[in-house]
């Protein structure tokens, strides 16, 4: 894009500033290096370097969401992740798509997974997506929605549980996240949440387990 340039200048700018901020706060001018990186990028409009269409899934569809439902970050470097949300779309997959790409939607997850097991990611789980209505659950976890209604059992099919429990299971190694119902919930678990999804026909005991099998053969 044409700002490019522009937005790499900024970037060296903001970076001269806080380390000679930092230096004289902290005296010696001692910082830790990791220390150093995650007050860089906490600083509002400073963001990694990305890839034009970059996925972390391999085999993920790219379609990016607009930048008004999710908030650049460097996870997991500013932002520990330990926890994926499960959610379920209320609509077929195209729709997700389009809500996700609409800025005024104001929420969007990190990947859909559709009935045929295609993953589609919209967001860098670098990214704070706003999916879960709860801005501490944002910043620490990978919000996967599913193409379905909840009260539509037949709408989770095996090719989304098989595709949904392989990126789980790539999420959980990837941050070292525990594969059990504390770290791995449903939207209707998130503190101050009104929705309910992924509701009682979701399968937890067969997710977890096809997660676990996932995480066990790439291992
Ligand atoms: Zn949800």
């Amino acid at each position: 894009m044409g700002d490019g340039k522009r937005d790499s200048d900024r970037r060296i700018g903001r970076r001269a500033l806080l380390i000679g901020g930092a230096a004289a706060a902290v005296g010696t001018g001692v910082l830790a290096r990791d220390e150093l990186a995650r007050l860089y990028w906490r600083l509002p409009g400073v963001r990694k370097q990305r890839v034009e269409g970059a996925v972390d899934f391999l085999g993920a569809r790219w379609v990016a969401a607009s930048e008004a439902n999710f908030r650049w970050a460097d996870r997991p470097d500013d932002y520990g992740i330990d926890m994926v949300v499960v959610h379920v779309t209320q609509g077929d997959l195209d729709s997700a798509v389009k809500a996700f790409e609409d800025p005024g939607h104001r929420a969007a997850a990190h990947y859909i997974v559709g009935k045929d097991g295609r993953v589609t990611q919209m967001i860098r789980e670098l990214d704070v997506a706003y999916h879960a209505g709860n801005r501490a659950y944002n910043e620490r976890s990978v919000g996967i929605e599913h193409e379905g209604f909840v009260d539509r059992p037949q709408d989770f099919t095996d090719a989304m549980y098989a595709a949904s429990a392989r990126l789980t299971a790539a999420i959980c190694r990837r941050y070292d996240i525990a594969v059990d119902r504390e770290h791995v919930i449903g939207h209707v678990e998130v503190p101050g949440t009104d929705h309910t999804d992924p509701g009682e026909h979701w399968d937890w005991d067969r997710y977890l387990r096809l997660v676990r099998e996932a995480r066990a053969a790439a291992s």
